[in-house]
């Protein structure tokens, strides 16, 4: 069952949710987007659902789902 989902097409590679995460579940992934940005993924296992990267992301990349 995902606890987030990641539109990522919307990333920007800014990094601010790396930063944020109190779990360390993201990391960028080094795939280039066709925007050229380097996006991030996040490892299901560690994420525990705080919300943190979707209050920090500035281009709605995340959805919490529970
Ligand atoms: S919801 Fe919280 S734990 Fe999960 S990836 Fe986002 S910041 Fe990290
Ligand atoms: S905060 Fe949003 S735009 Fe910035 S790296 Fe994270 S997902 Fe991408």
């Amino acid at each position: 069952m995902s606890k987030i989902r990641l539109e990522i097409t919307r990333c920007k590679g800014c990094g601010y949710c790396v930063e944020e995460c109190p779990r360390g579940a993201l990391r960028f992934s080094g795939h280039i987007s066709d925007k050229g940005y380097d996006t991030v993924m996040v490892d299901e296992s560690l994420c525990v659902a705080c919300g943190s990267c979707y209050r920090v992301c500035p281009d709605r990349v995340f959805e919490i789902l529970e």
